[in-house]
């Protein structure tokens, strides 16, 4: 029987509560609810099932699933494609097989697993193993063109687990937890340096997981910047922005046991500001210090790739004040 659908589409009408069920998402019930933890991506109260659900398979998330998302609710199998995160084509493939329109077997998925409240503060497995499937997709051509773009050693790359979105023409970048575990995607196009992130994602550091540890940590804002600080063998983390994170750059610091934060802030208003919450975020761990580029240089990787090795770097950061945390002792 051949596939076509909307045949397909008729077949799955007051199916569609099945269907995603068998798909790994944990629906059932949940029809017209609204304010639910997204099975996708956590929260308490992002996620809706629309009324009708059997008859269309309509659900929403405020933050993964909504009207400025790719794919957008609106039938049922939309809703399979941005579950099962696939193309057009490999969901209406995966729904001809299960309504059996190809005499095909229907193979349960095995990566989906329900978001449990309790734990809401656990990352989605998702993540990472977007971030695993994008990296594996890039071919390492590619890769090698991106880090020349750059004007880094590809080695960097690899090590941040860069990967490439086909869907999105972008660079991704994961981003993590201080545990190191995937909490979002931040995506950049090599052409323009355009940067957003993955729908959904939290904002996260961006670090390479074999960092030494007992090393001063560099920190410098955004993933370019971070890249060209691991490029010259410096432990590097990268703030999503200017004065985000800091708590986490501090955690990281304490499990790193990083005997300084040495803070590589961009000359403007917002890095000055994002330089001030992280000194106050770290001071209570280690001693901190502040360096910018030197004038006329634009950020860090412009300095590093304009010849800045590490002792470069290393040489300025020790020549600018250490910020330490003051115990007075009263006498
Ligand atoms: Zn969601």
């Amino acid at each position: 029987m051949k596939a076509d659908l909307p045949r397909l589409m008729m077949m799955a009408r007051g199916r569609w509560t099945e269907i995603l069920t068998a798909a790994g998402m944990p629906i059932e019930g949940l029809e017209n609810r609204r304010g639910r933890p997204c099975p996708k991506c956590g929260g308490r109260d992002r996620f809706a099932a629309f009324p009708g659900l059997a008859e269309r398979g309509v659900v929403y998330c405020r933050f993964c699933f909504n009207k400025n998302t790719n794919p957008r609710p609106g039938d049922g199998l939309s809703s399979l494609r941005w579950w099962l995160a696939v193309d057009a084509a490999a969901a209406v493939q995966w729904l001809a097989r299960f309504l059996g329109a190809e005499g095909a077997v229907v193979v349960p998925r095995h990566v989906e697993r329900r978001v449990r409240i309790d734990e809401h503060r656990d990352p989605d497995p998702r993540w990472a193993e977007m971030a695993e499937r994008w990296f594996a997709e890039m071919p390492d051509h590619w890769r090698a063109r991106a880090a020349e773009r750059l004007g880094l050693p590809v080695e960097v790359l690899i090590r941040l687990m860069v990967g490439w979105d086909f869907e999105r023409r972008a660079t991704t970048w994961p981003m993590r937890d201080p545990d190191g575990r995937v909490v979002g995607i931040r995506l950049r196009c090599p052409v323009s340096a355009r940067k957003w992130a993955v729908s959904g994602s939290t904002a996260g550091l961006i670090f390479s997981l074999d960092l030494r540890g007992g090393m001063p940590l560099w920190v410098a804002e955004g993933p370019t910047d971070t890249a060209a600080l691991c490029s010259v063998g410096l432990d590097a983390v990268g703030v999503p922005s200017a004065g985000g994170r800091v708590d986490w750059v501090a955690s990281l610091a304490r499990r790193l046991r990083a005997p300084e934060v040495i803070v590589v802030a961009d000359c403007d208003d917002a890095g000055a500001m994002g330089a001030e919450r992280l000194v106050r975020a770290c001071v209570t761990i280690c001693g901190v210090r502040v360096i910018r580029p030197p004038d006329g240089i634009k950020d860090c990787r412009e300095w590093i790739v304009g010849g800045a090795h590490a002792d470069v770097l290393r040489a300025v950061a020790n020549a600018a004040a250490i910020q330490q945390l003051k115990v007075r002792c009263q006498q």
